[in-house]
């Protein structure tokens, strides 16, 4: 085991080896985004994945993309993002994690702030939000802008 390895060991929470693995391939392959993009497919929308946009305050990579729409939608992680459900704070290490979730927080209102003045619309789903749920808030957004 090398010294990173143990310091991440004794930093991360009891609970947080899985989220660790998934936070590794989060961009792409999360479950509940993995799902929900299956469900817009098969519901026939098209959309991007994976798509950077330039902003004049910076750059945002939404999870889903739809382009024409300009409607961009991120499935949050409910540790990562703090979902006010599941998001509690780790009990071990709070030094590290505040602060560390505190940013992502900010980051998450700073990215949604940039999209909407630049005259997107933002949907932010939590990923313990059921599949059909969080399809359905899509497909509103959707045909609201139609
Ligand atoms: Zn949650």
């Amino acid at each position: 085991m090398t010294s990173g390895e143990v310091r991440d060991a004794v930093q991360l929470p009891p609970t947080a080896g899985r989220r660790r693995n998934m936070q590794a391939n989060r961009r792409r392959d999360t479950g509940p985004e993995l799902a929900l993009r299956s469900a817009l497919h098969a519901a026939g929308y098209r959309y991007r994945c994976d798509f950077r946009i330039d902003l004049p305050g910076g750059r945002v990579r939404p999870d889903i993309v739809f382009t024409r729409r300009k409607l961009a939608v991120f499935v949050d992680g409910c540790f990562w993002h703090s979902c006010p459900l599941h998001g509690s704070q780790p009990r071990v290490n709070q030094s590290y994690w505040s602060p560390k979730l505190a940013r992502n927080a900010e980051r998450d209102r700073t990215n949604t702030r940039l999209l909407e003045e630049s005259g997107w619309t933002v949907i932010r789903i939590w990923e313990h939000v059921p599949v059909g749920e969080a399809l359905a808030s899509v497909r509103t957004a959707l045909e609201l802008d139609s």
